[in-house]
């Protein structure tokens, strides 16, 4: 089935076809096309429906009977990291009903242990395709991830905040955006998933609602699907406004394994969390704040 889709910017409601019930009404056609009613259209209230109405006329559904459809399974393209914030997407994603394809980027990072995590993450949400794209952002460095500088260990929580920290990769949400953009559009995935927050690591500028709604409008400019109207983009942001702490309750109320996670910049070389960096201390801080004990294991 073709993925038509509407969307209100005035009320935040969007509907999109392939999750509504379709039934044709009688078993003939309309004006020659196939004559079909979207049930459920309460759902969408918004100014777009004409235009949803035509573009189900020009694709031609044809749905036999009165035989109503399922809902069926929308594709996502989730980024994940490995690390507790992507896995908790995942989560979301697949509460949301949607057959989840999990995109890693072996982007040079300090260390492997992320990869690695994210490989059990991805199994563990029984994901429908994981795969890692190799993309070197050592090339140009410019990150205490990517680059030959340390990372930042015992700040303040006022130091955390204040300005875009050394650990900002040099537009890696953009980049990274980019590549799941592709791969959606040849998935038929007209949703993405990216783990990004703006409370606890504010400094980071791609992590901002701002970008995520700007990159929103760049995927409709950008692409065939967009541009040709049978489709609307939707980045999917779901942790932008929530702590730590909110985002690790949700997790553990949706099934989360934490333990399966990786979050520290600088372990040692057995994988364990230096317990010191920007990322080990949100996470400490985060459990701790939830009352609950931080399933990874730190240096001693
Ligand atoms: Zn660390």
């Amino acid at each position: 089935m073709g993925s038509v889709a509407c969307e209100s910017p005035e009320n935040q409601v969007r509907c999109r076809l392939d999750s509504l019930r379709i039934i044709r009404l009688h078993s003939a056609t309309r004006h020659g096309k196939p004559f079909v009613r979207i049930r459920n259209l309460k759902r969408c209230t918004c100014r777009s429906r004409p235009y949803l109405l035509r573009s189900l006329y020009r694709d031609g559904f044809l749905l036999f009977g009165r035989t109503e459809m399922n809902a069926v399974s929308r594709k996502a393209v989730v980024l994940v990291s490995g690390g507790l914030d992507s896995a908790t997407i995942l989560a979301i994603a697949a509460k949301d009903g949607f057959e989840l394809n999990a995109l890693s980027f072996d982007y040079g990072q300090r260390h492997r242990f992320e990869l690695e995590a994210a490989r059990r993450v991805c199994a563990a949400a029984n994901v429908a395709r994981h795969i890692t794209v190799p993309l070197d952002l050592r090339a140009f460095g410019g990150s205490a991830l990517t680059d030959d500088i340390d990372v930042p260990k015992d700040r303040s929580e006022s130091e955390m905040s204040g300005g875009v920290p050394i650990t900002y990769v040099p537009a890696r949400n953009t980049i990274f955006l980019s590549v799941a953009l592709g791969w959606a559009e040849v998935l038929g995935a007209m949703d993405l998933f990216i783990g990004v927050n703006a409370v606890d690591y504010s400094g980071y500028p791609d992590c901002r609602p701002e970008f995520i709604a700007a990159y929103q409008r760049l995927a409709n400019l950008a692409t065939k699907s967009g541009v040709e109207g049978t489709a609307a983009w939707k980045i999917h942001a779901p942790l932008v406004s929530l702590s730590k702490t909110e985002i690790i309750r949700q997790g553990i109320e949706l099934g989360v394994d934490y333990s399966l996670t990786h979050s520290c910049y600088d372990p040692d070389p057995k994988g364990r969390s230096c317990g010191h960096c920007d990322s080990c201390q949100l996470r400490m801080k985060g459990f701790a704040d939830a009352g609950l004990v931080d399933p990874a294991s730190y240096v001693q």
